[in-house]
């Protein structure tokens, strides 16, 4: 898997995935990163790359000319035209099946926004999804794209040391993960639950379903309308919703 991302400010980039696990994933060639200044395809002799709105209003606005050729210098060894996902606030919010999606991908493209964003001409030409990490907004797509980035290549084999812990985590079979426990046994005179010291491996996979049943209805009630249920799960949350007084 490559990812290439457009930027104004490759650093923050190189810094913030360069890091931790997924630096030592780009070390090790598990996936690479590509990180291009979209800068560097300026054609003003200033270095330039936004201008002030058509129209008037606040702020300014990247330009398209550079965002143009910075994205055909990405594609021009390229076989097909590669997913290219833009950073707004106006796009559909970034999820772990979302995640999952692009994982199969193997090569994607982020472009960060800056600014009051990106001329529309060239989002027009050249976007293929526009993703949000939630309703808020941010200075610039950097942050977004890194943490896209980050739990997309957390999904490729070899990211994590255990291959396991993808798939036991939040949001990927649609529940909240139960909680974790390490040592000390007792903490604060709280006591890890006794199930998980007694090395039953059923029980322990019992309590765990159990917890995170209890859990993504105690704390996101929405996921369970989705969710995929076995019908021992179904009955499970049955003595859940009796057991907390839900209706
Ligand atoms: N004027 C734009 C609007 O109202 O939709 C917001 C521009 S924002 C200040 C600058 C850039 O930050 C955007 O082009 C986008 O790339 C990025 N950005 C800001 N908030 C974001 C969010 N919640 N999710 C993804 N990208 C975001």
């Amino acid at each position: 898997m490559r990812f290439h991302v457009m930027t104004l400010f490759p650093d923050m980039i190189a810094n913030g995935l360069g890091t931790s696990i997924t630096g030592r994933a780009i070390d090790n060639h598990i996936f690479e990163l590509n990180i291009v200044n979209i800068r560097d395809y300026t054609q003003d002799k200033h270095k330039h790359v936004d201008d002030y709105p058509y129209g008037g209003g606040a702020g300014m606005v990247m330009q398209p000319g550079p965002v143009y050729e910075c994205y055909k210098d990405i594609i021009k060894d390229m076989d097909k035209k590669p997913r290219v996902i833009y950073m707004t606030p106006q796009g559909k919010v970034f999820s772990q099946s979302i995640a999952e999606e692009l994982a199969k991908e193997e090569e994607l493209v982020f472009l960060c926004g800056h600014y009051e964003g990106i001329d529309e001409r060239v989002l027009e030409e050249i976007v293929t999804d526009e993703l949000s990490i939630g309703d808020y907004v941010l200075t610039g797509g950097e942050l977004p794209a890194m943490v896209m980035i980050d739990s997309i290549s957390r999904l490729i084999p070899g990211v994590l040391n255990n291959g396991d812990s993808a798939e036991y985590e939040s949001f990927q079979d649609g529940l909240l993960e139960y909680p974790q426990y390490t040592r000390p046994v007792t903490f604060l005179d709280k006591k890890v639950p006794d199930v998980l010291l007694s090395g039953h491996h059923g029980n322990i996979a019992k309590w765990r379903r159990e917890k995170s049943l209890e859990r993504t209805l105690l704390r996101r009630p929405e996921l369970l309308e989705t969710a995929e249920l076995s019908k021992d799960d179904q009955k499970m949350l049955e003595k859940i919703r009796k057991k907390l007084d839900f209706s």
